[in-house]
């Protein structure tokens, strides 16, 4: 169901004592109303205490990865039954950083999905265009891709698990953003690419956020465009007070 949704990729932050300072600080602040889905994505160290400190919260807590098999010898990773059998519902996929710098192409995206997908899991799938795409003026034409090759395999049932978060790379952690008119050109169109794929009903309940230095100042005007259901917050949801002025601003 299309809801308004604001989730906070932690990275690589916050120990285990920080990361229970910033939980806490989160629940005092949080106004006890509201109708906004919220998302917290501490690293996987943490997810465990994360999800035992917020279990009497409507706070979802988010895995920022999950590997696309579901055992075996991939030293150091984590599989989706893991993460499943700590109480994590929902992961992160696709990541720009996680494209990036740990080369995750399409394929294995589309191969995440699916794993994720058999195991029930909510999925955050993240992607956007790099700074060349926008200057060649190709970025609907990457964003289109990477919709297709990453989710278009899936079916239309599966798409009440997904939940959409456009982060144009050039926007992440660079304090630049996207003007809540290019975030709005672009939300439409991933939406109408979603309907022409898997028809209305689809499209018109998918929840699509964007990503890329959404702080308190800019976020209300960049989430009162109709195509924008909310945002994928980095460094300002390191801060409680911020992230929550951010939360207001829906
Ligand atoms: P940022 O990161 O808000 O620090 O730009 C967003 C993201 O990477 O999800």
């Amino acid at each position: 169901m299309r809801k308004k949704i604001v989730a906070g990729n932690w990275k690589m932050n916050n120990n285990a004592e920080e990361t229970e300072d910033l939980l806490n600080d989160l629940i005092d602040k949080l106004p006890n109303d509201t109708e906004v889905q919220i998302i917290v994505a501490p690293t996987f160290v943490n997810l465990a205490s994360a999800v035992d400190h917020l279990e009497f919260t409507n706070i979802v807590v988010a895995a920022q990865n999950m590997h696309q098999n579901e055992n075996g010898a991939y030293t150091g990773e984590i599989s989706a039954d893991m993460l499943k059998s700590i109480g994590i519902n929902t992961v992160i996929l696709g990541h720009s950083e996680r494209r990036a710098y740990f080369h995750e192409t399409d394929t294995i995206l589309a191969q995440k999905v699916t794993t994720a997908l058999r195991h029930d899991m909510t999925i955050i799938f993240c992607f956007g265009e790099e700074l060349k795409d926008r200057q060649d003026k190709q970025h609907f034409n990457v964003v289109e891709n990477q919709l297709r090759d990453g989710l278009f395999h899936i079916q239309k049932e599966d798409w009440e698990k997904i939940i959409l978060a456009y982060e144009p790379v050039w926007a992440i952690g660079t304090g630049e953003t996207a003007s809540p008119e290019q975030a709005q050109e672009m939300h439409e169109f991933i939406r109408e690419t979603v309907l022409k794929r898997f028809g209305s009903s689809v499209a018109e309940e998918i929840s699509i956020l964007y990503g890329g230095s959404v702080k308190p100042e800019n976020a209300k005007e960049i989430f009162s465009k109709p195509d924008v259901d909310g945002g994928l917050i980095g460094g300002a949801a390191l801060k409680a007070v911020d992230f929550v002025k951010i939360i207001k601003g829906i």
